[in-house]
């Protein structure tokens, strides 16, 4: 059988068009085997490639280039027995759209053969990946160790909504490794962060916390929305979990609301009440719409990224000789303090998020009051520019001491960075100043 399956391969590399590398990678239920023909896809096929040649589930009729927008909810079997292994789950064939969708499974192939993970679940928001990946994890009577500087409703969904079914969540300083082997105890599900938290950017030590994670055979959980999954191996560093906002990169320019759960098949219950459970009870599968966009979104995101990573390094160090600024803050910068660590962890960039800090809550007011080009918004990545400022909005419900405890500080303005020339963005940050 594994002497047919390398044949086969052989016989793929051989050929000088290999895409069909990825049918097999699809087919095979066993793990190594499907690490191995992952490293053999990544050697003939770089990732953008990837990104847009991966081909479909089944031809299309048309010859479409992009995948269809499959609008459908319910799909016919030929006969009883095909029907029935579909809904047991014997084989993979769509049965109902809110837990399967051709559309939205594509985006899920092409991420899976993007990042050799196991199994990958494309959700309605982050937030319906991050809460179905910690529902699908915690129980009653347990709890979860997680990072003091999360984004607000990640941190609200752990101190507020799961404590109401007796799961508790210590937070501690996840960069101070004594605190985390402290907060883990025997009823402890998964340890979980961000990978540079928003809008601290902060960076933990990804392998250092796998360990402790893994010295208690519990999963260490990464939400990894600040460095698209293309950039770096999250699986490598010890990260057993990725949890995305593919609102942010992915979406290609804030198209749509999206959210990915990466799973690297550490852990098998984790993949059973994911999918059995979460999708088929909470109901928070990504639509075929979305999908298309966001595969569109996926397709061109190696250029924008780029691009924004430059647009980055160019406006921060412009920003930094300019008068009125505090500081500038991005992990990009070598005398960042996480600047090793994050180019050690996340390869050559650090994304395109930065902050500044003013001399006081009014200065960032009026700053952001007296922009005319770049936008008073939320969100990440978008193709334009955008400016807020987090302790009066993302944070503004929540107390003046858990916000001192989080680190977020009346004196910092979040930057997004977008495609537009950044000489435009400099002269607009410098006559708002
Ligand atoms: N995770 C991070 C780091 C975020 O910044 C956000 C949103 O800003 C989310 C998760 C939530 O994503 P969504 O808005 O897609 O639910």
């Amino acid at each position: 059988m594994v002497r047919k399956y390398l044949r086969n391969i052989q016989k793929m590399l051989n050929q000088k068009h290999s895409p069909q590398l990825l049918y097999i990678y699809k087919g095979e239920k066993k793990s190594y085997l499907r690490t191995f023909a992952h490293e053999l896809i990544n050697k003939i096929m770089k990732k953008p490639t990837i990104a847009i040649d991966t081909p479909f589930q089944k031809s299309d009729a048309y010859g479409a280039l992009s995948m269809p927008v499959y609008h459908t909810l319910a799909y016919e079997f030929a006969d009883a027995d095909v029907m029935s292994d579909a809904f047991c789950g014997r084989i993979e064939e769509p049965d109902y759209s809110r837990v399967m969708n051709p559309t939205v499974n594509y985006l899920e192939l092409k991420v899976k053969a993007l990042t050799g993970a196991d199994r990958v679940t494309a959700m309605s928001s982050g937030m319906a990946a991050i809460s179905g990946t910690l529902i699908s994890l915690v129980e009653q009577g347990k709890n979860v160790v997680a990072s003091r500087h999360m984004f607000g409703n990640t941190y609200s969904l752990l101190t507020k909504t799961l404590p109401r079914f007796g799961v508790t969540t210590h937070l501690c300083d996840l960069t101070n490794l004594d605190e985390v082997r402290r907060a883990v105890d025997a009823d402890t599900c998964c340890i979980f962060l961000e990978i540079i938290t928003n809008p601290q950017l902060e960076v933990a030590d990804l392998t250092a916390l796998a360990e402790i994670a893994h010295a208690h055979n519990i999963p260490l959980v990464a939400d990894t929305t600040a460095i698209p999954f293309t950039e770096f191996c999250a699986h490598e560093l010890g990260v057993d979990i990725e949890v995305v906002s593919t609102t942010k990169y992915l979406s290609g320019g804030a198209t749509s609301l999206g959210g990915m759960v990466i799973d690297y098949g550490g852990f098998p219950e984790f993949a059973r009440r994911l999918h059995d459970e979460m999708l088929f009870n909470l109901g928070a599968y990504m639509t075929p719409h979305v999908a298309y966009m966001q595969n569109l979104g996926l397709e061109n995101l190696r250029a924008r990224y780029d691009l924004q990573v430059r647009n980055t390094v160019y406006l921060v160090n412009a920003l930094r000789q300019m008068e009125g600024i505090k500081s500038v803050n991005y992990v990009g910068l070598p005398d960042n303090p996480y600047y090793e660590l994050a180019q050690r962890q996340f390869g050559k960039t650090a994304g395109c998020m930065f902050t500044i800090d003013l001399e006081s809550k009014e200065a960032c007011f009026r700053f952001i009051n007296n922009l005319k080009l770049v936008r008073r918004a939320t969100n990440l990545f978008d193709n334009r520019t955008l400016a807020i400022h987090p302790a009066s909005t993302i944070f503004g419900p929540f107390s003046d001491e858990q916000r001192a405890a989080m680190d977020v500080l009346d004196t910092t303005i979040r930057i997004s960075v977008g495609l537009e020339d950044m000489d435009d963005i400099i002269e607009d940050f410098r006559q708002a100043l």
